[in-house]
């Protein structure tokens, strides 16, 4: 089969290509913005082509129109950004995720599209998170953290109209808070919004800077290992029948921990790896000092995955095991530590306020 893999140079598309190149049963084209995650990673059956899908529809269709299977990873998935820079958020991940699928039922093409957890919102606790009875809670509108999950929300229902109408095949998957290496650029210290939480804990202890906690840190998320992230996706593909226009939680309910447990845990294991105190001091801060205003925290239930378990996968790598395999990649890798001591403002736009670890020739 020949599998588009849109967004191939992100975290998740990195390692989704390292896994299908390894196995070689498909051929693989990815797109991307830029392929600076993708370094190292190679193979026969692997091409990457340097696209926007903003952009380039001649560049797009031509993809779309030669592969069997579309898989769009492509969104800004920072909660900074939500509140920062909204209405980039809202372009991308609906009105041009929304243009992909559109190609796709042109050529007829199925499609495998990323959403989020945050689809459900706020659930209160005691409620679950389940593909198919879940209710979908957001914040008011001014609150513009929603403005992502609306979108994704509005994204899922479009696709599943066109499903439901016979025009399109697919499968929506929810991420439940993957991790593990490539995941986020490190930030100076001190550096307020920014990339996910594990970036800016990773940062502080690498630098000896403060680990900030957001609202004392009493938010809850499940972590899931990346590699188990792409065995999930493995199972999907193996199970077509089973899997047609169907939405799957992927995440490791097992996992769950508050911000805070989460700090303390990557202290001890930053002391357990390298040998050294840490010297960070845990701090607590406001949300709205850390990511500015309308931004709004919510405490994310743990997934429920009996719809994937009933395809034969469950996930096995507990907290420590998923925490330590990432921190010990940007522990090990100088260059991504070098950063910290070369902050370049310029570079924080186009990467949606990261620092990139190695300056690009040209942007
Ligand atoms: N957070 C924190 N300190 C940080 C960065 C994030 O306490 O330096 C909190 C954030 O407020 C949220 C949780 O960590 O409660 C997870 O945030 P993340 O940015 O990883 O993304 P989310 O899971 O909300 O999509």
């Amino acid at each position: 089969m020949k599998i588009a893999i849109l967004g191939a140079g992100g975290f998740v598309g990195s390692h989704m290509v390292e896994h299908l190149i390894a196995r070689g049963e498909h051929d693989v084209v990815g797109v991307d913005v830029t392929d600076e995650k993708l370094e190292g990673i190679s193979g026969r059956n692997f091409k990457f082509l340097e696209g926007d899908i903003s952009g380039e529809t001649p560049l797009m269709d031509k993809v779309i129109r030669e592969s069997d299977l579309v898989v769009d990873l492509v969104a800004y998935a920072n909660p900074s950004l939500y509140v920062s820079s909204p209405l980039e958020v809202f372009e991308l991940n609906f009105i041009q995720n929304l243009r992909v699928a559109k190609i796709c039922m042109q050529h007829r093409k199925k499609l495998i599209q990323y959403s989020s957890a945050e689809v459900y919102g706020k659930l209160e606790e005691g409620k679950h998170y389940t593909e198919d009875e879940s209710d979908s809670v957001f914040g008011p509108t001014h609150k513009q953290r929603w403005i992502y999950a609306a979108g994704k929300a509005l994204l899922e229902r479009v696709i599943y109209a066109h499903g439901a109408a016979g025009d399109l095949e697919y499968v929506i998957i929810r991420p439940f808070n993957f991790i593990g290496s490539r995941i986020d650029y490190l930030v100076s210290p001190g550096t307020m919004g920014g990339p996910r939480v594990f970036a800016h804990f990773m940062s502080a202890l690498l630098s000896g800077g403060p680990i900030h906690l957001v609202e004392g840190g009493r938010y809850h998320r499940a972590f899931l290992h990346i590699e188990e992230a792409t065995t999930a996706f493995q199972t999907i593909l193996d199970h077509p029948e089973q899997s047609r226009n169907q939405i799957f939680n992927i995440g490791n309910p097992n996992n769950n921990t508050t911000i805070r447990d989460m700090a303390y845990l990557m202290v001890d294991l930053y002391e357990e790896i390298t040998g050294e105190p840490a010297k960070s001091e845990i701090r607590d801060i406001t949300g709205e000092d850390f990511y500015g205003p309308g931004y709004e925290d919510s405490d994310r239930l743990p997934p429920d995955i009996s719809k994937l378990r009933l395809l034969g996968w469950t996930p096995k790598h507990n907290l420590r095991k998923t925490l330590r395999d990432t921190m010990e990649y940007y522990i090990n890798n100088a260059a991504e530590v070098e950063v910290l001591r070369r902050f370049l403002p310029d570079q924080t736009k186009r990467y949606g306020g990261f620092v990139d670890p190695r300056p690009r020739q040209a942007s």
